[in-house]
């Protein structure tokens, strides 16, 4: 049991959390320092409470199409770098990513996000660019499907290209919001670079997504800090994702952190943002990691992979993939157990549209 104060306290921040009061920074600090049984339960209830208030039962299902693991950059903590040579890397072609794109469209999924390291045929110059919006179109063409695309910093001139071929989100993740964490974990990449692209997105129409990784040297109130300029950036879906050592890599020797850490920034982000899309990824824990995710605040189901396509998630890139647990189906007996259920098609089309009215007007 904490203590009364600690409990009084707790009661307090979740009421204001409940009532849509916002947080202190002081109060988010203390929700991210909960470690009693009982208090991050009544964390994880309210959250979902939260969840429940604008989304009802129901999840959205992302796919997952990390269609180049080729990479010019040497972020420390990811096995796709470029100077990691132990790597058997892939560039998957049209036929092979739209037979992949077309079987998660029937299975059921709401949106294929498109995601490639930053891999030079695609972004180093105008041909490139054109290249990769020649793949967006294929897979629009026969998806039909809302799409998210993930290409790292590209131009601001491939981003306008993109928006006209009605892509919906642009995925960027910062990792941390602390310039000199930054700088270890993307070493020679410019943080307000990397920001910037996010704000360009957002002024060419396009819905944006934020991440950090956790358990890389981030304090509390770096994580604290991040949430916020998620907000001030207008991200609608915000993400956390635990850190996974990786082979060849500066970071392998770091351990992943326990998952409460995790799951209370999930919660944090969902007493925070009520209305916020905040993803629960297959990618870090499978399928069992889903559970926890999801009863800490997620509505969102990402890194659903096509079994046996050889095509690789990030974290862990293999896990629990070509077993088939990644899938609609297996993702759907998990939802049913906890009582909840994948929403329809048009329900995402809607939040898409609802947001879409949302944005600042440009022009
Ligand atoms: S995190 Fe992305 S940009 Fe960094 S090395 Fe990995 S694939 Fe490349």
């Amino acid at each position: 049991m904490p203590a009364g104060g600690d409990m009084i306290k707790l009661e307090n921040c979740l009421n204001k959390a409940g009532a849509e009061i916002p947080l202190t920074d002081e109060e988010a600090l203390f929700i991210l320092g909960l470690e009693n049984p009982l208090a991050l339960s009544m964390l994880f209830s309210t959250a979902c409470a939260l969840r429940e208030r604008y989304f009802g039962r129901k999840v959205f299902l992302y796919g997952f199409l990390y269609f180049s693991t080729w990479c010019r950059n040497n972020c420390s903590f990811c096995g796709y770098r470029a100077l990691n040579s132990g790597l058997a890397r892939y560039r998957k072609s049209a036929a092979e990513l739209v037979n992949a794109a077309v079987g998660l469209r029937d299975a059921g999924v709401h949106l294929l996000d498109m995601t490639m390291g930053e891999d030079p045929f695609y972004c180093t110059d105008q041909s490139g660019e054109q290249r990769l919006l020649e793949l967006v179109r294929l897979i629009k063409e026969n998806t039909g499907l809302p799409l998210m695309i993930s290409p790292g910093t590209v131009s601001r001139e491939a981003l306008r290209l993109l928006a006209e071929e009605g892509v919906d989100w642009y995925a960027c993740y910062q990792e941390t919001h602390n310039r000199s964490l930054f700088q270890r974990l993307r070493p020679q990449q410019d943080y307000d670079l990397r920001l910037s692209r996010k704000k360009d997105a957002r002024q060419l129409g396009f819905l944006i997504e934020e991440g950090i990784l956790t358990g890389v040297g981030e304090s509390l109130r770096d994580i604290v800090h991040s949430l916020r300029v998620m907000g001030e950036l207008g991200a609608e879906q915000v993400r956390v994702m635990s850190f996974v050592p990786q082979a060849n890599t500066p970071l392998a020797h770091l351990p992943t952190p326990p998952r409460s850490r995790e799951l209370k920034i999930i919660a944090l982000m969902r007493l925070l943002y009520p209305q916020k899309l905040i993803p629960a990824s297959l990618d870090v824990d499978g399928l069992a990691g889903l559970k926890a995710r999801l009863e800490a605040g997620a509505n969102v189901v990402t890194s659903l992979i096509p079994p046996r396509s050889g095509l690789r998630g990030v974290s862990n890139s293999t896990l629990d993939i070509d077993e088939g647990c990644r899938t609609v189906q297996s993702v759907s007996v998990e939802l049913a157990r906890l009582g909840l259920e994948a929403a329809a098609p048009e329900d995402y089309v809607n939040w898409l549209a609802r947001s879409r009215e949302r944005l600042p007007k440009t022009g």
